[in-house]
């Protein structure tokens, strides 16, 4: 079957490859994939600006259906319509696995960057990851529940938003979007802030449930988050664009005392006025991936219409279009691009 394989470390050395179809082991899956995002991270793969083991499938954002069941498993069987955590391997017996945080077990293998991925025909995953899609959720859409659990985690384990908080979620890419949609979903009065390009991107944010949006580059942030918050600035800031601007504004934004989140991966060390913390008493709040809470939450909310990820995808194109679709995430046209597998 054809595969989009990271051949080895250095930047580049992605191509198309023939790879072996999976067998199921023991308490495995194979899901035939139908459709898989193409996510930062697979970019920052490309430019191994993140640790990767080739040779190696990339994507990890997959939705499709059971085409195999491995001895000893329960509670799936082949046609079922799923969607897949991205944790292939985690110990099991560390203190962060044992505490209910697989994603910070350092001995964690994930599907698209240390074992082969989605952006194939025929995935291997272990049951206990699988989820089945609602039926009101498509392939395209279903695929997007990975980048939504990440966003979950994010905002609604690590950090804490109330009803009327006023909350700026800096970046309106397909994470930003999606965190928008959660963050309304807290009662929180949403802002999203992009710069000119974005204008479409933010047009999607207001049809999507944002309150309001700014163009960073025409209009003054601070101007109008001051005067949402009788000058004290945002109560949360959700920096989703890995940018060392979107970075420095957020920092800017958020009130003394308040959170910041940092979701957007930037792929490099930046530069930022750390004293801020001090000054402000800024709690700094990451998640790292998901946790399998956030997956049933995702679901849940993707469900019941409470976030949309359909309109977020701009472009499917077949995966031996690759370089097309990586140039235009480097060039930010459209927003989500969804693979399907070739033969
Ligand atoms: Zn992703
Ligand atoms: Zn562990």
């Amino acid at each position: 079957m054809k595969a989009l394989v990271k051949t080895k470390r250095g930047a580049g050395n992605v191509l198309i490859r023939d790879i072996e179809e999976p067998k199921a082991g023991n308490n495995q899956v194979v899901i035939e994939v139908k459709a898989a995002g193409l996510c930062g991270t697979d970019y920052h793969i490309y430019h191994d600006e993140y640790n990767s083991k080739p040779p190696v499938t990339l994507g990890h954002e997959v939705a499709g259906v059971i085409a195999e069941t491995g001895p000893g498993v329960k509670g799936f069987k082949p046609g079922d319509r799923v969607t897949t955590e991205t944790y292939f391997e985690t110990c099991g017996c560390c203190p962060m696995c044992r505490g209910g945080k697989p994603n910070l077990c350092p001995e964690r293998m994930s599907i698209g960057s240390m074992t082969n991925g989605g952006m194939t025909k025929y995935l291997l995953v272990p049951a206990g990851n699988v989820h089945l899609l609602p039926d009101t959720v498509d392939f395209k859409a279903g695929s997007l529940t990975e980048p939504l659990a990440c966003v979950i985690h994010s905002l609604l384990d690590m950090a804490n938003i109330r009803p009327a908080d006023v909350v700026v979620v800096s970046g309106p890419g397909p994470i930003g979007l999606l965190a928008c949609q959660v963050v309304k979903q807290c009662g929180a009065y949403t802002v999203v802030v992009g710069v000119g390009n974005d204008r479409s991107r933010l047009e999607l944010a207001k049809e999507l449930g944002a309150d309001q949006t700014i163009v960073a580059d025409e209009e003054d942030p601070w101007e109008i988050i001051a005067g949402l918050t009788d000058g004290r600035g945002a109560d949360v800031v959700c920096e989703c664009a890995g940018a060392e601007g979107s970075i420095r504004a957020c920092l800017k934004l958020v009130r003394r005392a308040g959170q910041y989140v940092q979701i957007g991966l930037v792929g490099q060390p930046v530069k930022f006025d750390i004293d801020q913390i001090i000054f402000k008493e800024i709690s700094i709040r990451g998640g790292f991936a998901s946790i399998p809470s956030s997956w049933e939450r995702a679901l849940r909310m993707m469900e019941l219409g409470l976030v949309k990820t359909a309109p977020l995808v701009s472009h499917t194109m077949p995966i031996t279009d690759w370089e097309r679709a990586f140039e235009l995430f480097k060039e930010k046209s459209g927003l989500k691009i969804v693979f399907t597998p070739v033969d």
